[in-house]
This record gives C-alpha cells, structure tokens and sequence, in this order.
C-alpha cells in the first residue's frame, strides 16, 4: 500500500539479509508512516516516543535473530525525487513572489 522510503537491513543465520522497510502512505493527511517487517507479520504502532530505528534493529534481532551487517538507508527513488522537488518548489515560490510584485 504505502510507499517504501526506508530500509533497515540487517544479516542473520546464514547470511540471510533480513529487512524491516518503513512505509509511507500518503493516503492521509498529513502522511503516515509505518514499520513493516519483510518477513513477518509485524507492524507495530508508532505512537510511541521510541525511536523507530531502535524498534527496527530491535524486531530483527529478536525476531529473526539477525545482527550482524546493519544497514539503515533510503528508498533510492524517494531521494530522488525530493531533490527534483526542493528546486522545483523554489522555483515556483520566487516565481510567485516576482507576479505578486509586478
Ligand atoms: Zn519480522
């Protein structure tokens, strides 16, 4: 449903890389975001003040005993695409402001 813009990836037995993603929907208003585990069912609640990288390294080494390799990075295209839009929305707001002038 929601788009992945994070991957905590960590390596268990046998080196099986295992991933927690977090997902965004952006079927809300503002946007939500949650954690969802690649391998099982878990998705916990995020309204906690933990922070969700410790609950992600958490769940994959509890769960599926991998703690080995930890990578934590974002979504390629998701970073992408926010540097496509932070001068894109620069544009449009200087743009904005050189109409209301004139
Ligand atoms: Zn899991």
């Amino acid at each position: 449903m929601g788009a992945a813009i994070r991957h905590f990836t960590a390596i268990g037995p046998g080196e099986q890389v295992f991933t927690v993603n977090i997902e965004r929907d952006f079927r809300y208003e503002p946007y939500r975001d949650f954690l969802v585990c690649a391998h099982c069912d878990w998705s916990p609640s995020l309204l906690t003040t933990r922070r969700t990288d410790t609950m992600a390294w958490e769940h994959l080494a509890d769960a599926h005993d991998a703690a080995g390799g930890r990578t934590d990075r974002e979504n390629e295209s998701f970073r992408t695409a926010r540097w496509v839009m932070l001068p894109l929305c620069s544009v449009l707001i200087i743009a904005l402001l050189v109409f209301l002038q004139s």
